[in-house]
């Protein structure tokens, strides 16, 4: 079998978590598998590169950003085919240029497009173990990239797919995917299975388990992708298509404070409004999550909506210097606010679990500042004071405990 195997950053931290990462690879190889690893930086270098960056320039430019955390990945690469030298195992570490990995233009935030296979097939045929840099890539100009935070996830399910493996597993601190953060919620209970369409969910809103691409790739091309911890042999969670019923409306509860909510207030009532205001955000690269269109009223309409909080200042910068063309009277910005959201196939046929989970945040006097949901989602904006709380009473009302 070919195995596609991904390593975190806090799976190969130290020396002793690569030599254990190594031992279990190497198990598998010496079972006659063909073994492609993938790995992020080391522990939170990632974090220090970035801080490096900052000190010396406050919004340093994109494209040297992307050269400085692409070496995180190459040291964690090299050290780890340096352990399976020391353990006697013949293995070749390889960075995206090596591959050739190739990605959009994008600094920061990259996408693959497409990786050759050519190399790592050579090396696997040479019973070479294959220890290849996640998180980077190479554009048309033969630019390192990266495929934004916690991308390495992406490569893994990418390479996967473009190796046609047998199986990709993803290791993590955690033994697989929850009913909701366990550091939240201490009743949070490990999924056995869960389907792509609710783990993309759980990932855009914040489950924090696994790249949000990374599982769009892995339901594209139809790979199940395995999630479970790199510190013990515990079986963790199946992410593929079709799922056994486990009898839930409702999978998991997911939280994310990262984000911001902005109300343009005032705007003209008139067609093509909506349309300027978000097609001037989608150009600087900002995702836009909940939308509320408020009634029009003596001509006027105000708009609010959701964005990543670290997009805050470039979005709203770019809002107040067109404030005039969109003819709008004010903007309000609130970042003490959080997105919750319940996620579950079973809601489809379900009527009423909106509903009771309004209910349940009513029993706890929770506010609902706005809502949003998809056939399996239902996500509501509240105060980030009331996070904790709000996730706790809803695990509770849907009955996700042991
Ligand atoms: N090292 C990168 C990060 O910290 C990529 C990853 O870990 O997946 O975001
Ligand atoms: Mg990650």
């Amino acid at each position: 079998m070919l195995l596609v195997k991904k390593f975190g950053g806090t799976s190969v931290a130290d020396k002793e978590r690569i030599f254990n990462v190594a031992r279990r690879c190497m198990k598998d190889y010496q079972a006659g598998h063909k073994v492609v690893m993938v790995l992020s930086a080391m522990g939170k270098q990632t974090d220090v590169l970035l801080d490096m960056a900052k000190d010396i320039n406050d919004s340093p430019p994109k494209r040297e950003l992307d050269m400085l955390l692409s070496t995180g990945e190459q040291v964690s690469v090299a050290l780890m085919s340096m352990a399976f030298a020391s353990l006697g195992i013949p293995s070749v570490s390889l960075n995206a240029f090596q591959v050739a990995m190739h990605t959009t233009r994008v600094y920061g935030s990259a996408r693959l497009k497409r990786i050759d296979t050519e190399r790592i097939h050579h090396e696997l045929d040479n019973h070479k173990i294959v220890i290849v840099t996640g998180f980077q890539g190479i554009n048309k100009y033969d630019d390192v990239t990266t495929l934004g935070r916690g991308g390495s996830d992406t490569t893994a399910v990418a390479l996967a797919a473009a190796l046609h493996a047998d199986q990709c597993e993803i290791f993590t601190d955690v033994e697989g995917v929850y009913t909701a953060d366990p550091r939240i919620v201490p009743k949070a209970r490990k999924l056995k299975e869960i389907t792509y369409g609710e783990m993309l969910d759980l990932a855009t809103l914040g489950a924090g388990v696994l790249h949000n691409r990374s599982v769009e790739l892995a339901k594209k091309y139809n790979i199940p992708l395995i999630v479970r911890s790199s510190l013990n042999e515990s079986e963790g969670t199946i992410i593929k298509e079709v799922t056994k019923v486990e009898g839930m409306l409702i999978s998991g509860v997911a939280a994310d404070r990262n984000t911001t909510r902005i109300s343009v207030i005032g705007l003209e009532d008139r067609p093509g409004v909506a349309f300027k205001l978000f097609d001037m955000i989608a150009k600087a690269n900002v995702n836009v999550d909940m939308i509320l269109q408020s009634i029009g009223r003596d001509g006027t309409k105000d708009i609010s909506f959701t964005i990543p909080e670290d997009d805050t200042k470039d979005c709203v910068e770019l809002i107040e210097k067109k404030m005039e063309n969109l003819r709008a009277h004010k903007i309000d910005v609130n970042e003490g606010v959080a997105k919750v959201s319940i996620v579950g196939a079973g809601m489809m046929s379900a009527p009423g679990v909106a509903a009771k989970m309004f209910e349940c945040l009513y029993n706890a006097d929770i506010n609902i500042n706005m809502i949003s949901t998809s056939e399996i989602r239902v996500t509501v904006l509240i105060r980030e004071k009331d996070t904790e709380r709000a996730v706790n009473a809803i695990h509770d009302a849907f009955g996700l405990e042991d």
